[in-house]
């Protein structure tokens, strides 16, 4: 089946007892046993497992084309799942423009647990070959890059990594649906489903999916159960819900951006943009063979802290925020968060292109720069 008929389908069963279309939310946290001591049906306690978890972890394998997926309570739970799946002493390369949560758990938690992690560019395929060691048991990586929007090559990420006997996990929470990690070659995907997937804003939530049910991954499920960092069933059934709409949120979301990209393209006060589906972006050819579209971020640069504040001061249909993924548009002084880096230059402001109407997003930025 396609991926619209997948999304829309996966993990939903009409409810034999009611009919119900919808899925039913099963609070119970306990679940009887038989007289004999058996269980009726798969489930005990709901910290191992729950119908609501079970059918979203189903939706989620099936739309990223995996075998088996692991729902956490948010998207930075899913990675610290996957990073302590692995030993004290392991080493993991990770890109060093990653998401700033992923970059404080690997350095406030990871490395004074024992985990070697070095921070490399991953769109430089020479400098991941190069960080490699005999001790790398993982490559990790994260594309469309935060804040500025590089494109690693997954297939030859992966192809460097499996060649060093290393696994490979890719935050694709910046590109649901547009992009497989899977079929690139990568063993795991991770998401914040807080994101595009949820897709409304209001739900916190993480996965981790497998290309296969190896022993890493059954040390994630593993740590799920016994770390505890799982997912309210309301939230499962929120996640599942957004799954549904997803491959066309994605399709909106990449067209209301790649619009809104250009007009940022051609306005003088607007000094960069970057977006990897303009053609003029250094990372669009990779994008272009590796996305079948380009997702709905972006960042623009203008000259200087004072004025990217001033736009963002002036925005009206779009929201000062962070996160992303929802309906809304965002827009972000991405340096007021994480501080001032080359990175995150001053002048940078980060967009969450939502599903208003291009025009009137357009407008909004317009009437903003004058
Ligand atoms: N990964 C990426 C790429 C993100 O952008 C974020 C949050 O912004 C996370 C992970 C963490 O997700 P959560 O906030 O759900 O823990």
């Amino acid at each position: 089946m396609r991926i619209e008929t997948l999304a829309v389908h996966s993990g939903h069963a009409v409810d034999p007892t009611t009919g119900a279309v919808a899925p039913p939310i099963q609070l119970s946290t306990t679940f009887e046993r038989n007289a004999d001591g058996t269980y009726r049906g798969a489930y005990s306690y709901s910290r191992s497992d729950n119908p609501n978890r079970r059918a979203l972890e189903l939706a989620l394998a099936a739309i990223e084309g995996g075998a088996e997926a692991a729902a956490f309570g948010s998207g930075i739970a899913a990675s610290a799942a996957v990073f302590q799946a692995l030993r004290p002493g392991d080493h993991v390369l990770a890109p060093a423009e990653t998401y700033h949560g992923t970059g404080k758990l690997l350095r406030d938690i990871c490395i004074p647990w024992g985990l070697q992690v070095a921070f490399v560019d991953m769109t430089d395929l020479t400098a991941v070959a190069g960080a490699v060691t005999p001790q790398t048991r993982m490559v990790w990586a994260e594309t469309p890059s935060n804040p500025q929007l590089k494109i690693t090559d997954l297939a030859e990420v992966a192809r460097i990594a499996h060649d060093a006997g290393a696994v490979v996990a890719v935050d694709n929470t910046w590109a649901p649906i547009v992009q497989r990690p899977l079929e690139q070659g990568a063993d795991l995907v991770i998401h914040s489903t807080t994101k595009y997937i949820g897709g409304h804003s209001d739900v916190t939530g993480g996965a981790v999916i497998a290309r296969e049910s190896s022993e890493l991954f059954q040390r994630i499920r593993m740590l799920q159960g016994t770390g505890g960092a799982i997912p309210s069933p309301f939230d499962c059934w929120l996640v599942l819900r957004g799954v549904q709409t997803l491959p066309w949120r994605m399709r909106a979301h990449s067209e209301n951006a790649m619009k809104v990209a250009a007009f940022l393209a051609e306005h003088p006060k607007v000094e960069r943009v970057d977006y990897p589906g303009l053609a003029t972006n250094p990372s669009h050819g990779v994008a272009a063979r590796q996305m079948t579209a380009f997702s709905g971020m972006l960042s623009f640069h203008v000259k200087g802290r004072a004025a990217a504040l001033a736009v963002a001061a002036k925005v009206r249909v779009f929201v000062r925020a962070t996160s992303l993924g929802g309906v809304e548009s965002l827009i972000e002084h991405r340096a007021s968060i994480t501080g001032e880096s080359p990175l995150t230059p001053p002048g940078l402001l980060r967009c969450s292109i939502g599903l208003e109407h291009p025009d009137d997003l357009i407008e909004d930025l317009a009437q903003a720069f004058g």
